[in-house]
């Protein structure tokens, strides 16, 4: 991957403001990047947005920022809305692709949890759109289509992921070129220093208690099993193509360096920053430009450590499996973050153990009818297939 910056990022002509599609607007980082866009009127418009279930936030998000279009994905939501204002409110999935489409769109921030993010990343790029994707399930489903698609539209991919947005603001300069490789740091999450036999019966309030980062419950336990960093690193793989044996992962609790880049001469540098998602939005929304924003700081006078461990891999196997999939391409990322996102469903309704989530999702991936070289349409058959098999899943 190059620095971006060459490819330039659209704009409002009469008020030189970016006008955002908030794909996820409900979610942690929905909220996130409001607060964001609250910080900085003078550059940033929120356009349009999406919600899913979260209903309830339309008539607020309306009235303090005057969006043209609100969308419910919730197909199941009641008929009619009030609340829009002047805003439009249209109800199904498929008003998404309008609005990432819309010709007065200049950026897609994609903050939809999972495969359901997939479609509005691919809209938004078929558009020609500038894309912050912080979906990370868009890289990890489809990596190689997504990438594809941003070079032959020669559109801007910015990403939104803390660590991933680290190594793209270390790589600005020069690009990947130079790079040997990356290191992504991994929080540890909320089970960091247990043992096998302490995790066998957790509980879904355990797992959701992270020690660092405030976020939605499908990626706090992704945190918790390390699955997470497992699908950043397929992610890192396809984003920045390097090869998996140039991605290494380090455990790093205080969730401040947010990743290392390693060049080939052994230099290394690192971003930085309090543990705010609202830094690494705000960074791909005003790219490549830096502006002052509602980011907390770095306390230098109460600094004390920043400390490192190395995995613990006998209880945590998400990594091994990442690596795995991030090596054999294809299909088996659809497979792996298909099995993962309903292992994650049925832990949090009580009916998978916590120590199963990895083994099953690498079960799924050893047995899913892989193919080299998939179609959009053979990964969503891919996906669905791992669903129906995770579903049935037995120790
Ligand atoms: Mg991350």
């Amino acid at each position: 991957m190059q620095p971006s910056h060459s490819l330039p990022i659209s704009q409002c002509p009469q008020t030189g403001r970016r006008r955002i599609a908030l794909l996820g607007a409900s979610g942690s980082i929905g909220a996130s990047t409001l607060d964001v866009i609250r910080a900085i009127p003078d550059k940033l418009a929120l356009f349009g947005f999406s919600v899913h279930r979260g209903v309830d936030r339309i008539p607020n998000i309306n009235a303090e920022y005057q969006p043209r279009y609100a969308i419910v994905t919730d197909e199941s939501s009641p008929r009619s809305m009030t609340g829009g204002g002047s805003c439009e409110i249209l109800k199904g999935i498929h008003h998404l692709e309008a609005l990432v489409q819309h010709p007065e769109v200049d950026i897609v921030l994609s903050a939809i949890v999972g495969a359901a993010g997939l479609r509005g990343s691919i809209a938004a790029l078929s558009a020609g759109k500038t894309l912050a994707l912080a979906n990370k399930e868009t890289l990890v489903v489809a990596g190689p289509i997504v990438i594809n698609l941003a070079q032959k539209q020669r559109t801007p991919l910015l990403p939104v992921d803390s660590e991933h947005s680290a190594i793209f603001q270390i790589i600005q300069e020069r690009g990947i070129a130079d790079v040997e490789r990356i290191v992504l740091t991994a929080s540890g999450g909320p089970f960091r220093g247990k043992t096998r036999a302490q995790l066998q019966n957790v509980t879904v309030e355990q797992a959701l208690n992270h020690p660092t980062w405030k976020m939605g419950p499908k990626i706090t336990v992704d945190s918790a099993t390390l699955m997470n960093k497992a699908l950043e690193i397929i992610e890192a793989r396809w984003l920045f193509g390097l090869a998996p044996e140039q991605i290494q992962v380090v455990i790093h609790p205080e969730s401040i360096i947010h990743s290392f880049v390693e060049f080939c001469d052994g230099s290394v540098i690192a971003q930085l920053s309090p543990p705010d998602m609202r830094l690494p939005i705000q960074y791909a929304l005003t790219y490549p430009e830096r502006v002052p924003g509602p980011t907390k700081r770095l306390n230098w006078s109460t600094l004390r450590s920043l400390t490192f461990e190395q995995p613990d891999h006998e209880t945590f196997g998400a990594l091994k499996l990442g690596f795995e999939v991030a090596r054999r391409g294809g299909t088996a990322g659809a497979a792996f973050n298909a099995a993962n996102e309903t292992a994650v469903e049925r832990f949090l309704k009580g009916n998978l153990n916590f120590l199963d989530i990895t083994p099953a999702c690498a079960e799924i991936v050893a047995s899913h009818p892989y193919h080299a070289e998939p179609a959009l349409d053979t990964l969503m058959e891919i996906d669905s297939w791992a669903r129906k098999e995770m579903q049935h899943w037995r120790a």
